[in-house]
């Protein structure tokens, strides 16, 4: 099972898709340890959801 941090619906903030609503499914566990992450709170904090739990999750915040 996928480990996730959060699913949640924003803007696209950057490339080509840049303002394009969008759902993003954040993982949890990247142990790249990159200095300029602005999402550290993931390296550590999530939960194990099954895929249909995450499928299911996203469908609601596209209706
Ligand atoms: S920026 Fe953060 S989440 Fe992205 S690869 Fe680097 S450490 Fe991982």
């Amino acid at each position: 099972m996928p480990r996730i941090n959060e699913i949640f619906w924003s803007a696209q903030g950057e490339g080509l898709r840049s303002g394009v609503p969008s759902v993003f499914v954040r993982l949890a566990g990247c142990t790249l340890g990159c200095p300029y992450c602005d999402t550290r709170r993931a390296w550590e904090r999530g939960r194990e959801r099954t895929v249909e739990d995450v499928v299911a999750a996203v469908a609601g915040l596209l209706r």
